[in-house]
């Protein structure tokens, strides 16, 4: 047998059962072994009937004393009890009535299944069973053991995937070879690759499961941790950022274009920024500020420091819509300077387009605010200095790094910001985002009052829309955002604009603003919004990040349940930035546990802070914004807050482990690097290294 002998060739698999195997993603010996279960259940000792214990997988057996069809409740069954001297127990089979043919009074069953407690008495779910003869004692489960349950298919249970692993798993095990030496292991208290794939797989209790367990998230977390080191190592000694000039008289002409004082959260972030823009090793750092915590001061902080030392700055942000709203403002702030500026998004015509890409190679401008349009190959910086990236969470990590690729020449590279208003667990920023590093801006500008926020039914969409008409005409605008674009199921964008003008809302000037309108059309509803002409903007989650507008003081959420925590959060930004309280209204149904959850949270937090805690609690590491989209490769077995001190662990070992060998060079290295490779090389950009 090799690790690559196919599937079909398993004892008791062959070919039939093969194709099933293939289907749940298992071709080979090594896929059948990197199949890990899922969960264990205890499976106990057969035991006489009064001894056996909910909650496990127990093994009885006893005489049949009644049997009974039971056709009321959601689906029919078949049940039975069973009794010995010590006691009874109630058997229940759903579905499979025809039991009732083969199971009477008076017959002798051995059984095993899950056991729970139902009315003070032991009832057994759809066990297996078996008939045997009166006083029979042969064939029980005589040890007490962990059972595997396998990610299966109703044409593949769990225990055929149980089966064909204990065919191999000794003999395949033995063929994995390990990337980490044995003094390195037994330093850490870690098992061999071998002995953790027998231990996951077949575990003789919790402690050996846990053994095994914790070298497989070991080498997960050691591998992504040494990918990012590798990469940290790799630019810092190979490319190399224009150090920027600073000078007090620089700091004072910047500060002097912001009509306002920075608050002390800007001042301690900047101080960091311009400590790492000053050095000519790449900065690559990562600003969480919360909605409307003023992030895009320190941005053109930056970018100016880059224009001042006659460099080019860039700002990137996910949404056309954005990048148009950072332009006007930006453009505002420096009105009347020498700096050149220009804003590149995917809808400029073509001629347009050819005199930015232009002016940015020629070095013309000095400045530029665009979209994902900023990465497409066309586009040269002649010396850009400062690459910015906003709400970095919409961005994957690729997109990330081509950005920073973006410098005029091979060895260098710019000084790179990313900002970013979903705060990133630190957990989360430790794992995905290990190769930045973090300041957070902490506090907000002066002024801001907290947004009210409350949940609704729709059955009091009309008094809230009332409220919001009350709002209107004490001259306040608002924002009702919808999640579709399109007439559907949900609500949409036209048909809301249609519904409230025609009633609660008539003569109110209202407009509908999403993704597929022109750039041309939606500047000029934006431009008429800012300017109070328009009073009710209704909007997908295009006006997600940064809309500002502070007269706006009411944000309607329609379906509020479809969006996630973090959206939530961002879109009731929009409001409170002026001095009239605000107010957040989400209307809503929640079907489900976790969509109610969720709206209890926004309701009642406004630090966007805990509620990335609340929302990584409720919806997992994999679903949160960090690895998916950030290009890494989902955890297999990793989760959060549970393997937190590994990561730590991982974090330390690989940090000296790189320091010793920065490249993984050595001979009893080669196999590590070449399953890091495999692993990481392309999400994190170490592949270039190779
Ligand atoms: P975010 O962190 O969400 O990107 P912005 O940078 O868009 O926040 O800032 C939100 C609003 O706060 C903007 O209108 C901006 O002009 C304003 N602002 C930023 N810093 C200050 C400050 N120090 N004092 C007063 N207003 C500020
Ligand atoms: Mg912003």
């Amino acid at each position: 047998m090799r690790l690559t002998t196919p599937i079909e060739e398993v004892p008791g698999v062959g070919v039939e059962r093969g194709a099933a195997f293939r289907r749940l993603g298992m071709p080979s010996v090594a896929h059948l072994l990197y199949h890990l279960p899922a969960r264990y259940e205890h499976e106990e000792a057969e035991t006489t009937i009064d001894r056996l214990i909910a909650g496990r997988v127990v093994s009885a057996r006893g005489e049949v004393t009644d049997t009974r069809v039971v056709h009321f409740g959601k689906v029919p069954r078949f049940t039975a009890t069973i009794a010995d001297a010590t006691g009874s127990a109630e058997l229940v089979w759903f579905r499979q009535t025809y039991l009732k043919g083969r199971i009477h009074p008076g017959v002798h069953l051995r059984v095993q299944g899950k056991a729970k407690s139902v009315r003070g008495r032991v009832q057994i779910a759809n066990p297996v069973w078996r008939e045997i003869e009166p006083g029979d004692e042969t064939g029980g489960a005589t040890e007490a053991r962990l059972r595997p349950v396998y990610p299966a298919s109703e044409e593949l249970p769990s225990k055929a995937i149980e089966d064909a692993v204990g065919a191999i798993l000794d003999e395949a095990a033995g063929l994995i070879e390990d990337h980490l030496t044995e003094p390195y292991r037994s330093e850490r208290g870690l098992v061999s690759l071998a002995d953790a794939y027998r231990l996951v797989h077949r575990p003789g209790d919790d402690a050996a499961a846990e053994r095994g367990h914790r070298r497989l998230v070991y080498d997960e977390l050691l591998l992504l941790q040494l990918a990012m080191r590798m990469r940290r190592e790799q630019v810092r000694r190979t490319r190399r950022a224009p150090a920027l000039k600073w000078s007090e008289a620089i700091d004072a002409r910047i500060r002097a274009r912001f009509p306002f004082a920075f608050t002390a959260g800007q001042d301690a972030v900047i101080a960091e920024v311009r400590e790492d823009l000053q050095r000519d090793t790449p900065t690559s750092r990562l600003i969480q500020g919360d909605v409307g915590a003023g992030k895009t001061v320190v941005a053109l902080y930056a970018m100016l420091m880059a224009v001042a030392s006659k460099h080019q700055a860039a700002l990137m942000a996910p949404t056309e819509l954005l990048a148009e709203q950072h332009y006007a403002s930006i453009t505002s702030v420096m009105e009347g300077s020498q700096v050149r500026m220009a804003l590149l998004t995917g809808s400029l015509d073509e001629e347009e387009r050819g005199r930015v890409v232009r002016g940015i190679a020629s070095g013309e401008i000095d400045m530029v605010i665009g979209t994902h349009a900023l990465l497409t190959e066309s586009v040269r910086f002649s010396s850009l200095g400062v690459a910015v990236i906003d709400e970095q969470h919409r961005f994957g990590v690729q997109q990330r790094l081509a950005l920073k690729e973006k410098a005029d020449d091979e060895a260098s590279m710019p000084h790179t910001v990313v900002m970013t208003a979903t705060p990133i667990p630190r957990t989360l920023a430790l794992t995905v985002f290990g190769d930045l590093d973090v300041s957070t801006l902490a506090g907000l500008p002066p002024g801001r009052k907290p947004v009210k926020t409350r949940v609704v039914g729709p059955d009091d969409a009309l008094d809230v829309y009332r409220e919001l008409r009350a709002r209107v005409d004490r001259g306040e605008q608002a924002y009702v955002v919808v999640p579709a674009v399109e007439a559907g199921e949900l609500k949409d964008v036209r048909s809301t604009v249609e519904r409230l003008e025609r009633d609660v809302l008539a003569g109110v000037r209202i407009a509908g603003v999403h993704g597929r309108l022109k750039r041309s059309t939606r500047e000029t509803i934006m431009e008429r919004f800012r300017s109070g002409t328009i009073k009710v903007l209704v909007a997908t989650t295009v006006i997600e990040v940064g809309v500002d507008v502070p007269n706006a003081t009411m944000m309607v959420i329609e379906h509020a349940e479809r969006f996630g925590l973090a959206q939530l959060h961002q879109l009731r930004g929009r409001v409170g930035r002026g001095s009239v309280k605000s107010e957040c209204v989400l209307i809503g149904e929640a079907a489900t546990a976790e969509a109610k959850a969720r709206l209890r949270a926004i309701a009642t937090t406004s630090d966007g802070f805990k509620l990335a805690e609340k929302d990584l609690e409720l919806r997992g590491m994999g679903e949160m914004v960090g690895a998916r989209q950030a290009g890494v490769a989902p955890f297999r077995l990793v989760e959060f807050p549970r393997d937190l001190a590994v990561l730590e662990e991982t974090r330390r070992d690989a940090a000296a482990w790189i320091a010793a060998s920065p490249e993984l060079r050595r001979k009893d290295e080669l196999l590590l690097r070449s399953r890091l490779m495999k692993a990481h090389g392309e999400a994190l950009g170490v592949a270039g290294v190779a």
